[in-house]
């Protein structure tokens, strides 16, 4: 169900880290480049950073 991180395309580095800040009511999430330390905006939904990150990851 989970989708691969695509490598960075700042760095190219495959270390990618998908980080769940857990809160009381809502947790959220971004994906951080563990090599050059790039990171996504907030999202509320695990996919969504993941998509985010990738399409990025795509250009
Ligand atoms: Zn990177």
């Amino acid at each position: 169900m989970i989708e691969k991180l695509k490598p960075c395309p700042f760095c190219g580095g495959e270390d990618i880290s998908l980080v769940r800040i857990c809160n009381v009511n809502n947790d959220f999430y971004y994906v951080t480049c563990c090599n050059c330390g790039i990171f996504t905006v907030d999202y509320d939904k695990e996919w969504d950073s993941i998509k985010a990150w990738n399409r990025r990851a795509g250009e």
